[in-house]
């Protein structure tokens, strides 16, 4: 498997707009997150887990020609809003997209797009067809088996994802005992860090480390990072031997 990171950033991205403060001004490419998404390349398939507003520029940047399927952790605009740009795929693949949420989520995507789920769909508009993803249900894609994790982001339920020893986590802030179980033996964990102060619905620095303590990977990427969190550089020489800032376009090979 690979794993490229298509955006690290929190929700309004890095650089925001008109903001001087010395990380959205670095020189330092590790500093510019696009939204938070992550493409998985496993045997010839690619999965990508969130379609947030920088999916269409992901999609080039990553010179990404197919896409098998989209994974959705959660509803938020910062997760779902690129939808629309899924058209190319279908045009190129004939096929409709598949897209994996649980019931809530896929509810919220017919409110947000409901030109894309008419009955009599405007012409060239997307086409999808959701998979339902229960807790305690794995799924299948293409031959690879999809561990579903819930966690809270604050009150509201997300997924994330442990495929064989990789788990991708974003947007939590708590998890219960029995799902932090399914975590163990994990070896390569991806999650959410915001900044270094306390915030209602993300895991902050420190938080985030005892969390990663707890699983112990190998090794552990943040992500969905805030400009408030500092200078990437200087940040990451302050972590542990096994933690790493994840930033755009960093692709790992991992085999599951
Ligand atoms: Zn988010
Ligand atoms: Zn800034
Ligand atoms: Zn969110």
């Amino acid at each position: 498997m690979k794993i490229r990171f298509l955006g690290t950033g929190t929700s309004q991205g890095i650089p925001i707009i008109g903001c001087d403060c010395p990380v959205c001004t670095s020189d330092d490419s590790r500093d510019q997150r696009l939204r938070c998404a992550v493409l998985l390349k496993i045997n010839e398939q690619n999965l990508v887990i969130d379609v947030g507003p920088d999916f269409r520029q992901q999609m080039l940047r990553a010179k990404v020609a197919h896409l098998d399927g989209i994974l959705l952790t959660h509803e938020h605009n910062d997760h779902v809003v690129g939808l629309d740009d899924v058209r190319p795929f279908n045009f190129r693949s004939g096929k409709d997209m598949p897209i994996y949420a649980r019931l809530s989520v896929q509810n919220d995507i017919k409110r947000r797009f409901p030109y894309v789920f008419s009955d009599n769909p405007y012409p060239g508009a997307p086409s999808v067809v959701f998979r339902d993803i229960e807790v305690d249900t794995s799924f299948q894609i293409g031959g690879t088996t999809i561990i579903p994790i819930e966690a809270l982001h604050g009150q509201l339920p997300v997924f994330g994802f442990r495929i064989g020893n990789f788990t991708y986590l974003t947007d939590i802030k708590t998890i219960s005992d029995q799902e932090l179980e399914k975590l163990m033996g994990t070896e390569l964990l991806v999650v959410n860090a915001l900044h270094k102060k306390e915030h209602h619905s993300h895991l902050n620095l420190s938080q985030a480390l005892a969390f990663i303590e707890k699983i112990n990977p190998t090794r552990a990427y943040l992500t969905h990072i805030s400009h408030k969190m500092g200078l990437h550089q200087e940040v990451e020489e302050t972590l542990p031997a096994n933690v790493f800032i994840a930033y755009d376009n960093l692709e790992i090979d991992f085999l599951i």
